[in-house]
């Protein structure tokens, strides 16, 4: 149904260049009062810092232990230090949408019908604005690679849109080439005039593979397959995405038991539950990773963790949306990949991946105080000795948003700040009124306490947030743009 075509080498080779930018040259990060490595061992050093050269990593410790200098210096007294944090699932394209009235108290499919026309409405210029200030607000929580489930393409729209958004900014970037094949006619949730043709979708995802895509360590963007859900695209085109992903080893992405309402959806029109409508479709492998997983059970956890599939946690889009809360303490139990997103900014409705981190860790407690309990100890007290693996803490909840997010994105270049990886982190700045009084254990306080902005956040050893500020855009006028694009898209009549 689909074949290869391989895109012009030079074309292919310019763009990469582009987006990767220049040699950075070599930084050296010193004097923080903490640094989180992530690494193997968990460490956590004090009065830390790192060198790096031409954006990878050379060496992690004790700042009397680096290098004396660099290109670029950057003094870290008062601040922790900690890996870039990986967000799995977003679509920018949403920050357009944020809490329109028809959505606002709903769930997932009348929240879909309220917005399904409006994204298809959106523009180039629309979705640059957007993106460009969704990455930014990422940034400025401390995230440094980006997945954007991009899949409504109409009116000009394509995904270049959203990759040359994401290289302005700077941050290292995944996108999906995703799309919509199912419309209501044919037994689908989104309009017909909202989705594409099937052989459209397949073209052009070819197109963005070899336009794009690049799978090397330190790549600063990479493409992914991600047709949306099982009520909006067609089984046929499920089975070609996976097939086009294996022949081009780029990795699959879709929503997956995010609310009982799929979980019927499946039932009623395929006759399985969304999992085995999954494991019908060849959809569950290493290669894949699905966005909330939240109505799963036991057999289905094992099932993930057996084929190594892993999934996106997005607590406050779940909250919001009231789907449910998402098995994470089983899920890290059973071994099964996990890391976190923010979701859509018309389901969150904020791009603040940091606030995440503290919203997986109260929903996991939450869940552990419901009836029926996630625990295996359904009877006990939360404060029974026998419950007590079941906290998820300030540390785990961290590991998910770093190490966590970057295996689920099927990358060992991040996640972690050692020898040998990307540089990417941020820093915080713990003479902050959030944290004061509570600097006995610095790592927890960040998560336990209402978080701050980044005070410098620096991806493949370049600044992009520099002192609290975007360093890369001048974002102020493009916030102004986006709020006038915004307004026009929401006083649509559709
Ligand atoms: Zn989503």
């Amino acid at each position: 149904m689909w074949y290869a075509v391989t895109a012009p080498a030079a074309h292919r080779v310019s763009r990469l260049i582009v987006l990767a930018g220049d040699k950075m040259g070599t930084l050296l990060a010193k004097n923080a009062d903490v640094l989180v490595t992530m690494d193997g061992h968990r460490r956590e050093l004090k009065n830390a810092g790192l060198f790096a050269r031409d954006g990878r990593i050379e060496k992690v410790g004790p700042t009397a232990e680096l290098p004396a200098t660099a290109d670029l210096v950057l003094d870290l007294r008062g601040h922790i230090v900690l890996p870039g944090l990986v967000n799995c699932h977003h679509h920018l394209d949403q920050l357009l949408t944020r809490n329109l009235t028809a959505g606002q108290n709903t769930n997932l499919f009348p929240w879909l019908q309220a917005h399904y026309r409006i994204w298809a409405s959106r523009t180039p210029e629309d979705t640059r604005t957007a993106a460009l200030v969704g990455c930014a607000e990422l940034a400025l929580s401390g995230c440094t690679t980006v997945f954007d489930h991009a899949y409504v393409f109409q009116n000009g729209c394509k995904v270049d849109d959203q990759i040359t958004a994401a290289g302005e900014l700077g941050v290292r970037f995944a996108v999906s080439r995703g799309s919509m094949s199912l419309g209501q006619s044919k037994g689908g949730l989104p309009p017909d005039d909202c989705v594409e043709s099937e052989e459209a979708i397949l073209k052009d995802s070819i197109r963005v593979i070899e336009t794009y895509h690049d799978p090397e360590p330190g790549s600063m963007l990479q493409i992914v397959l991600g047709p949306c859900s099982p009520f909006s695209v067609t089984a046929d085109l499920m089975r070609e995405s996976a097939k086009m992903a294996r022949h081009y080893g780029v990795h699959l992405h879709t929503h997956l038991c995010e609310t009982l309402d799929e979980e019927r959806y499946t039932l009623q029109h395929k006759g399985l539950r969304p999992v085995a409508y999954m494991e019908a479709l060849d959809w569950v492998g290493r290669d894949v990773w699905y966005a909330h997983a939240v109505h799963v059970n036991d057999a289905e956890i094992r099932l993930f963790a057996s084929k190594g599939a892993g999934i996106c946690h997005c607590p406050s889009s779940n909250m919001r949306l009231a789907s449910g809360i998402a098995p994470l303490t089983k899920y890290r139990d059973a071994g099964v990949r996990t890391g976190l997103g923010v979701d859509g900014s018309a389901s969150n409705d904020g791009s603040n991946l940091l606030i995440e981190v503290r919203e997986a860790m109260l929903l996991a407690r939450l869940k552990m105080g419901l009836l029926p309990p996630e625990g295996p100890q359904t009877v006990l007290s939360t404060s029974d000795p026998l419950r007590a693996k079941e906290w998820l803490t300030a540390r785990n909840a961290l590991e998910i948003a770093t190490i966590g997010g970057a295996s689920v994105l099927g990358r060992s270049d991040i996640g972690s700040l050692e020898p040998g990886k990307c540089a990417d982190f941020f820093t915080l700045d713990l003479n902050a009124i959030a944290y004061a009084g509570g600097l006995s254990d610095p790592v927890a306080a960040i998560i336990f306490y209402a978080p701050t902005g980044a005070r410098h956040t620096v991806v493949g050893g370049r600044l992009i947030v520099q002192d609290g500020e975007i360093a890369t855009v001048d974002i102020a006028p493009v916030i102004r743009q986006h709020n006038r694009n915004a307004a026009r898209l929401a006083a649509l009549d559709v």
